[in-house]
């Protein structure tokens, strides 16, 4: 039996980290951040040892014993399982920032669309965002479980807690399971959020003042980011000017558009 909880911190049995993954692999799974065997979550068993999904299995169906453990290198110490295909993602983020102890890796819709489309969750909208995570960039498309993808991420791992992948997903990471997962979560709704106000055809950004506020209330909080040292982001509206980043949009259907250009074509031609 899986618990629909978990508690915070990295400190935990091998035991308590297995029932951890399959939690959050059942969360990611059930809020379709990933469908069929997509997907993978990991965590820091200690300084020479990760704990990770098995490839090719859906990540709302593990038990703990279908998890792998491997080394720093990406060689399997324990398990009948296979690891993660994108195990070398992981591997990077913890090679490189000792403060991180779980990776998880999604495809949540909106998020991944934002990433498809090759747009950065960087403006300043909401200020739980600016809290939680500062701003979420876009790193270039690498072939997944491949050296190219790590290579893109590489320059990003040390200045961000999430980024989204070119044509691809979500990675977040975090000192423990739980925050990790919750960026996943923070960076799906945020780009809701973002889409939607996006539709409306108007997005009002809070100023570069308002953001140095939230950072000073961030650590107040004791909440931290690894974005906090990256300027621009996020973007303001002393960046973008007035504080509304795009003209309004309109829509019409074609049968409209031709009208119109045909009323503009006969009015020029009575005018000649
Ligand atoms: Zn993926």
């Amino acid at each position: 039996m899986i618990a629909d909880s978990i508690s915070p911190g990295a400190v935990k049995s091998e035991d308590e980290h297995r029932r951890d993954i399959c939690t959050v692999g059942r969360w990611i799974h059930s809020r379709a951040f990933v469908v069929s065997t997509d997907g993978n979550v990991s965590v820091r068993l200690d300084p020479q040892r990760v704990l990770t999904s098995p490839t090719a299995m859906c990540k709302g169906m593990m038990v703990p014993d279908d998890l792998v453990i491997t080394d720093l290198r990406g060689r399997k110490l324990a398990g009948r399982r296979e690891a993660s295909s994108e195990l070398a993602m992981h591997l990077l983020i913890y090679n490189r920032r000792p403060d991180v102890h779980a990776v998880v890796h999604a495809h949540p819709p909106t998020a991944t669309a934002h990433a498809a489309a090759g747009i950065p969750l960087n403006k300043a909208l909401l200020s739980e965002l600016i809290i939680a995570l500062g701003c979420v960039p876009v790193a270039q498309y690498g072939t997944p479980g491949t050296q190219e993808l790590s290579d893109a991420l590489e320059p990003m791992v040390q200045h961000y807690d999430a980024i989204l992948l070119a044509n691809h997903g979500v990675v977040t990471c975090g000192p423990d399971l739980l925050t990790a997962f919750f960026r996943m979560e923070t960076v799906e709704h945020f780009a809701q959020v973002s889409f939607m106000t996006d539709l409306m055809g108007k997005q009002v950004l809070l100023s570069g003042r308002d953001v140095e506020k939230l950072l000073v209330a961030r650590a107040r909080y004791g909440a931290s980011t690894a974005s906090t040292v990256v300027p621009g982001c996020p973007v303001t509206s002393d960046d973008a000017g007035d504080g509304e980043q795009r003209p309004e949009r309109i829509s019409v259907t074609r049968e409209e558009l031709e009208a119109l250009i045909e009323e503009a074509v006969r009015k020029d031609r009575a005018l000649r």
